[in-house]
């Protein structure tokens, strides 16, 4: 079984991913054959430093290899160093209606929130669809906000093999865990790397702390009850603490006596300490500058020769060979 999942590099990894597609990535690393990458080509669309782009995917690697992403396991590698990509890209948006886009949510979203309308922002699912296509993945570990858009490419998919002979491209299949869905942002929409509204896997103690310190609350007074219901403050401790500890904030939220502030140290500590392991082996892993451009150097070697396998099976479908 091959998995298949990437991340952007659009700025610092953040709870959300770790929950939402990390976590799954990781434990799928030992039941089948992983293809995991870093997805700086999309991440164009948002980041327009070089420089940063750079810094970015190194980080974003650092991350994996810090959280147990094993290079032996996993074919890691940085999605431009595999340039295949591109043509599976236009060979299937040559069966792409533009209505398939223009449904899509992520789009919409990013416009919202102020994206100027770009054709990579637009044909985003596209190249993501070729992204999957390109290694004949059978499972994609991601998020809920990704599941339109493995539709996107199930039904690219389909509309190749139906027009040039079954079997050119393999049908893939989304898997999200819905316990780590969505997880929310400090403002409560969806943690986003681009909405800036995220708690990130790494980082200094005090700057770490200050964000979660910074979560909105109501102004209920301390000696009062406090609602459960939409507490981003629970929500995310629920991602870290024990089942009898998320139970016990549960309680003392109902029974009043604390304090807002209170419960956001819990949640620091409880975030904290989660990463305490994967803190030190990223400090460690930062004293080998060369190792992550030899473990993404490695990847590429061998997601490209996969990714060529496939590009010819369908550029012969299709006429081009
Ligand atoms: P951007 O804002 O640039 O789109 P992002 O934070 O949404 O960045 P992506 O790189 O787009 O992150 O997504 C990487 C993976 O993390 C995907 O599988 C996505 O579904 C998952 N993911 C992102 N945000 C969340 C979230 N808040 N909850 C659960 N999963 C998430
Ligand atoms: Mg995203």
């Amino acid at each position: 079984m091959r998995i298949l999942s990437g991340i952007q590099p659009s700025g610092k990894l953040h709870i959300g991913n770790y929950f939402g597609a990390m976590v799954p990535m990781l434990d799928l690393q030992h039941k089948g054959e992983p293809y995991y990458f870093i997805a700086d080509y999309h991440s164009l669309t948002s980041v327009s430093e070089p420089d940063v782009l750079r810094a970015n995917v190194r980080d974003a690697a650092l991350d994996f290899l810090a959280c147990g992403l094993d290079p032996e396991k996993a074919v890691f590698f940085r999605q431009s160093d595999v340039p295949e990509v591109n043509e599976l890209a236009w060979i299937l948006s040559t069966v792409c209606p533009m209505g398939l886009l223009e449904r899509c949510h992520s789009y919409k979203d990013k416009l919202a929130k102020g994206f100027s309308p770009n054709h990579a922002l637009f044909a985003y699912p596209v190249l993501m669809a070729a992204d999957i296509l390109l290694y004949d993945s059978d499972l994609v570990p991601v998020g809920k906000d990704q599941k339109q858009h493995l539709e996107v490419t199930r039904d690219l998919a389909g509309k190749i093999n139906e027009k040039f002979g079954d079997d050119i491209l393999k049908m893939p299949e989304p898997f999200i865990q819905e316990s780590t869905a969505v997880v929310p942002g400090l403002d409560g929409q969806k943690m986003s790397k681009s909405y800036n509204n995220t708690l990130p896997l790494f980082g200094g103690k005090k700057a770490l702390r200050k964000l979660v310190m910074r979560i909105p609350t109501d102004s209920t007074p301390v000696e009062d009850p406090k609602p459960t219901e939409g507490s981003i403050v629970l929500d995310l401790y629920k991602l870290f603490a024990t089942e009898a500890d998320y139970n016990q904030m549960i309680a003392d939220y109902k029974a009043g006596g604390f304090g807002y502030g209170d419960f956001k140290q819990r949640l620091f500590d409880a975030y904290w300490d989660h990463f305490e392991e994967a803190r030190a082996r990223r400090e460690e892993l930062e004293q080998n500058p060369q190792l992550v451009e030899d473990v993404l150097q490695a990847g590429a070697t061998k997601a490209r020769a996969k990714a060529r396998i496939v590009l010819d099976r369908v550029r012969g479908a299709v006429g081009l060979a």
